[in-house]
Order: structure tokens, then sequence, then C-alpha cells
């Protein structure tokens, strides 16, 4: 849709902008499954991914199994069905990092590394990213012996003894896939239980070759050219675990900073939204991982991709009965 470029102070005098029905962030599970609903409610949209080709986390789970009528599927390909099926329906991409959204006259204005959008609506599905554990030499060896991805870098452990640090799904998952690769492989988690679902703390039980150090914390993680050691403080008791990989999985954090001071952020930063993922800013919609919800998983965030789409048709028609 064309909108006269007098409604934007005269930026661009004359000449017409584009401006969208919604433009998508992130080409994750909420994301492309919002791409989906939005291609069969027939708006005008883009979606804005910052790497072409990564579905988001799901492509670094190793196996994904809980995701309903694709039992056991590879979090990578289950992924790459994700955007085939967006691109089999025609679905547009634009490569290029978010940086600031900017409300201007009851529309906003996206800043897209060298691009600039203007749109309607906002789907706003940027997901999360690793937390750190922000431990000297965790910055220092990143990439020489740290990892944030079990399944990106795994192989390079072979026959190795390597660590993974955490208490979640996803550490677990990670410990789990390593012991396959892996000589040895120290699951280290700061309490003495694990959060992980009992399926997964059973899988781990029945490996041999994984090491579980409860009450254990990160001190430090020193090497040479790579990583050599990993210091813990186990029950109060200082311990140098000879290690040539770690692999830090300690959750994410969501991706909301270019939503701040545009809609209400929880203190821990995720984006305040309901199922039907409204926020407090109008006409932006808050999709996946990145928005508060009682649960996140590919099958959560795909679900909200629908409801975003939905709330934004609401959103559309109400602005055309307003005029
Ligand atoms: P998570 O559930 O938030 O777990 C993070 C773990 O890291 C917790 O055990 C936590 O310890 C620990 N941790 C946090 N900060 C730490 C720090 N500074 N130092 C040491 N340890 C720290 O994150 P996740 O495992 O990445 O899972 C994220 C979401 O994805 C969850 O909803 C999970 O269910 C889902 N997921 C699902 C699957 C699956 O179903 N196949 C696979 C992976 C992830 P505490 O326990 O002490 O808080």
């Amino acid at each position: 849709m064309k909108m006269s470029e007098n409604k934007f102070n005269g930026k661009q005098s004359r000449e017409e902008l584009d401006v969208y029905d919604t433009v998508i962030i992130g080409g994750g599970p909420a994301g492309l499954s919002a791409a989906v609903y939005a291609k069969r409610a027939e708006l005008d949209f883009i979606v804005v991914e910052k790497e072409h080709g990564i579905s988001g986390q799901i492509a670094e789970s190793e196996c994904v199994d809980n995701y309903l009528g694709l039992y056991g599927e590879n979090g990578y390909e289950l992924g790459e069905k994700f955007k085939s099926h967006a691109e089999a329906l025609g679905v547009e991409f634009h490569v290029g990092e978010l940086t600031e959204i900017i409300p201007e006259n009851n529309i906003y204005k996206l800043l897209v590394s060298d691009k600039e959008l203007y749109s309607k609506t906002v789907i706003y599905a940027a997901g999360a990213v690793h937390r750190k554990l922000n431990v000297k030499g965790e910055a220092e060896f990143t990439g020489k012996g740290v990892s944030y991805c079990a399944i990106c870098d795994g192989a390079f452990y072979r026959d190795a003894t390597v660590a993974v640090i955490g208490g979640g799904d996803t550490a677990l998952s990670e410990a789990v896939y390593l012991s396959g690769i892996s000589d040895k492989v120290y699951l280290v988690h700061r309490r003495n239980e694990f959060r992980a679902n009992k399926a997964l703390q059973e899988r781990v039980r029945s490996k041999d070759n994984i090491t579980v150090l409860l009450n254990a914390s990160v001190e430090e993680i020193t090497g040479g050219e790579t990583v050599e050691e990993l210091i813990i403080t186990q029950n109060g008791e200082k311990k140098t675990l000879k290690t040539e990989g770690i692999f830090i999985a300690v959750g994410t954090v969501p991706e909301s900073a270019a939503l701040r001071g545009i809609a209400q952020l929880t203190p821990n930063g995720y984006v305040a939204a309901g199922e039907n993922c409204t926020t407090t800013a109008n006409g932006v919609f808050a999709a996946g991982d990145v928005r508060t919800k009682f649960l996140r998983q590919a099958i959560t965030a795909a679900a909200d991709g629908a409801n975003a789409v939905y709330s934004v048709e609401k959103y559309l028609a109400d602005l055309e009965v307003r005029g």
C-alpha cells in the first residue's frame, strides 16, 4: 500500500512511501509462522531477519521430540521446513539488523541496517540470545574452546573432555549429545537439582561418560591458545577440571532492545504481552520467546505467530473503520 508523503512531515515531498501492513522481525518459529498466516490473510508484509537460513534457536537442537507430528526431528531440519513453507508461499525476506523502531505519524519507521521500512504494524519476534556466564576467560576463549552451541561445535571435540554448564533442558540435551562424541563430559550445575525435564535427567543418568557436578559454580576459564581448564567451586571447595571444550547453556535473554522506550518491558527484558501478542504500543505485537509467557517452546512460538497476525488483522480493520 502507498501512503502520500505529506503525512511524513514532507520528508520526501511528492514522493510516495511504501507502507507495509506489517513488518515481521525475526525468522524463527514465531516469525515464520506469522509469515505463513500473514500470506493467508493477504497482508502486504516483509520478514526481516539477521541471517537468512538460520531459523532461530531451534536450529541448535539436536532432536526436537515434542513438536506435534514431527517426532524426533532434527532442530536444524525442522527450521528448514519452517522456512521452506514460508518460501513456498512467496514470502519476501530482507536480511538486515533492526536497530531502531521510530513511531511516526501513526505508523512505524524501522531502521534496518542499510534500509528504512515503513509499516502500520510490527510483529516483533526477535527471540532471545544466549546468556553469558560473565566469568573470567569466557570472552577471551569464546571460539577457542568456549561455545554456546553443542550442535554447531560439538564435532570439534571428538574423543576430548568437555564441560557443559547449566541445569535446564538445553544443558542436559547438550550433555547427552556430547556424550556421543566426546570421551568425557562434565555437567556443571550451580544448584543441587536440575530444572530440565525428567526424561532428559534420566537420559543423563544413563550415560556412563557424563559426570554430574552439582552445587558447583564456575570461577574461571583458563588456557593458552585454547581452553585448558575450568575452575569451579563445589560445596565451597575449589576444583580444576582439565577440559578442551566448554559449552555454556545457562539460558537466554530476550532480544528486546529495539522496543525499549516503545513498549513495556519486564525487569528481565521480556516484552509485556499476552496470548493475543498485543503490547503497550499501538500496532506493535510481540510473538515467541521475546514476550512474557508461560512456556517458551517452538510450538508455543509458532502459535504466537498465528495469534499475532490475527491481532494485526483486527488492528488494521479498526484503523480502516476509524479512517
Ligand atoms: P533455562 O531453562 O532458563 O535454564 C537455564 C539454566 O542455566 C538453569 O539451570 C539455571 O540455573 C542456569 N543458569 C542461569 N544463569 C546461570 C548463571 N549465571 N550461572 C550458572 N548457571 C546459570 O534455559 P534453557 O535450558 O536454555 O531452556 C530455555 C527454554 O527452552 C526452556 O523453556 C526450555 O524448556 C526450552 N527448551 C526445550 C527443549 C526441548 O524441549 N527439547 C530443549 C531446549 C530448551 P537454575 O536452575 O539454578 O536457575
